[in-house]
């Protein structure tokens, strides 16, 4: 049984309606393995579905959070002074609009483009509305008891009088920086601090605020039990270093229990997608962002990346190795037209809706080779492959295909497998010798009365043997006199596919 269908059928036995929740911190671009939580999330969600049990699927946007890191691609001079601000308070790269809301819009249009469709939620407006006031209040009556739990869970010590909440300092707008020294019921006492946190500087204001309606902040260990208590979620994973023993999810979950009265949501925890083995970082710009992996593949194809593979298992990708997209590629078509119960449900949860049913398609590889030859038809290739005439569908995929491997072609795949018609002889012909160029001779007679590429493919190799050439021999003859390299795609499409004359005065050149 698939992973996520059996996590649906557990939950099911609750026979309770189920909310299913994520969150993220829009701190810069979003890597393409911050995508891997949202596709584990939805996965659940949908299989919940699929079992008949009434889910709602809600997804975070934590805008109230301060900017800790500067990533790369931004001027350090127009950002740095907002370090410690609250995300939704900072001005985007680009337009009118804030920096979380900037970089939001850009992750959620990718994942929705995967087929997510959470109810997006903002934790600014959360606290706004006051959905969080109730649980405000329980923390800071409980201030105590929260110490004791984050020291007895996690081993983490506070000062004696920690106040878990962080108010927006009324002077410099930071929210990083300030530290709550009392509650007296009403009012939080602060001072913005210059040695709270490393990455920012506070201004030394000292001030009382209302913690409620959006004024502050919980702190994290503790706003994510309050989220859960205030929407009522029932299921949320987290990547696996937030997993550990006595870390945020164990601290959260008894906060949950012993200050909310709320029991902890089911647990998913997960692992990384790694970047040639490390794990991707927004801010230190390793990896490839979710925005430019979600062009490079198509939409079904980047979510099977990440449905294939169990929440507890690592998942290498890098775009930029040779064979990672032709391999993704083969594997998705393999999972297409796969019998197996488990292969068949991977696919069919990999569509971003119904799909197209079952279709026929060229392998991307083939395609790879087939693009770069010139003249070429590939919807006629692919009915001779086929072996009957492409339906309508079948021409629109095999167009988004097409546009997919140029890509590849364009932006990863290696010198290896590209290749281009040489209009002049190419200098390599020195390399071949009396046999290969003997062949090269004969092989321009037989050019004119080839039709058939099959055939024409074992009358090259045959003719070659004949002359006592390996197959490596003979065909490297070929790419040598026409590519000016020593491989290429398959000898006789690339030759048919071309002018004839052409070819025959360029072996006879060659020869
Ligand atoms: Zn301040």
């Amino acid at each position: 049984m698939f992973w996520a269908d059996k996590i649906a059928e557990e939950i099911a036995k609750t026979k309770k309606p189920q909310i299913v929740d994520d969150a993220k911190t829009p701190s810069g671009r979003v890597h393409v393995g911050a995508l891997r939580g949202i596709i584990i999330h939805d996965l659940v969600h949908r299989a919940l579905k699929a079992a008949k049990v009434k889910s709602h699927f809600t997804y975070i946007i934590d805008d109230m959070d301060p900017m800790d890191d500067l990533p790369v691609y931004l001027s350090k001079a127009k950002y740095e002074k907002y370090m410690g601000v609250p995300l939704k308070n900072i001005p985007a790269p680009e337009g009118s609009g804030s920096y979380s809301d900037y970089f939001a819009a850009e992750f959620i249009k990718v994942f929705n483009r995967l087929g997510a469709d959470p109810e997006i939620l903002y934790s600014s407006k959360l606290y706004e509305k006051g959905n969080l006031d109730k649980f405000i209040k329980l923390v800071l009556d409980n201030a105590e008891k929260i110490q004791e739990i984050y020291e007895k869970i996690s081993g983490s010590r506070r000062p004696k009088d920690f106040i878990p909440f962080q108010p927006i300092c009324e002077k410099c707008g930071k929210i990083g920086t300030s530290v709550a020294s009392s509650w007296d019921g009403k009012f939080v006492s602060y001072e913005c601090s210059d040695e709270k946190v490393s990455w920012a500087k506070g201004c030394g204001y000292k001030g009382k605020v209302s913690p409620f309606g959006g004024k502050g902040k919980l702190p994290w260990r503790v706003e994510w039990p309050a989220k859960w208590a205030a929407l009522g979620v029932t299921v949320e994973g987290e990547g696996k270093d937030h997993a550990s023993k006595g870390g945020t999810r164990d601290t959260a979950n008894v906060i949950a229990r012993e200050i909310f009265d709320y029991s902890p949501p089911y647990d998913i925890p997960y692992e990384h997608i790694l970047f040639g083995g490390k794990k991707m970082s927004s801010s230190k710009g390793v990896g490839a962002s979710a925005l430019e992996v979600s062009e490079v593949l198509p939409p079904e194809v980047l979510r099977f990346l990440m449905v294939r593979v169990r929440s507890m298992q690592h998942l290498e990708f890098d775009p930029s190795l040779e064979h990672t997209i032709p391999d993704l590629f083969d594997e998705f078509d393999s999972a297409r037209t796969s019998e197996d119960p488990d292969l068949k449900r991977i696919y069919e949860l990999s569509l971003i809706d119904e799909g197209p049913g079952k279709y026929f398609i060229l392998r991307f590889r083939d395609l790879v080779n087939l693009v770069q030859i010139p003249n070429i038809e590939l919807v006629k290739e692919s009915e001779k492959k086929k072996d009957g005439a492409l339906t309508k569908a079948e021409k629109e995929l095999l167009e988004e295909r097409i546009k997919y491997v140029k890509i590849y072609l364009d932006r990863f795949a290696p010198q290896e497998v590209k290749f281009t018609v040489k209009e002049e002889l190419p200098k390599e012909v020195k390399t071949l010798n009396k046999k290969q160029k003997e062949f090269l001779s004969k092989l321009a007679k037989l050019i004119t009365s080839a039709k058939d590429a099959e055939k024409f493919q074992n009358n090259i190799y045959q003719t070659g043997k004949d002359l006592g050439l390996t197959s490596s021999e003979t065909f490297k003859a070929i790419y040598t006199a026409l590519l000016g390299k020593e491989s290429g795609p398959k000898a006789a499409w690339l030759i048919l596919s071309l002018d004839k004359d052409f070819v025959v005065k360029r072996l006879k050149e060659a020869s």
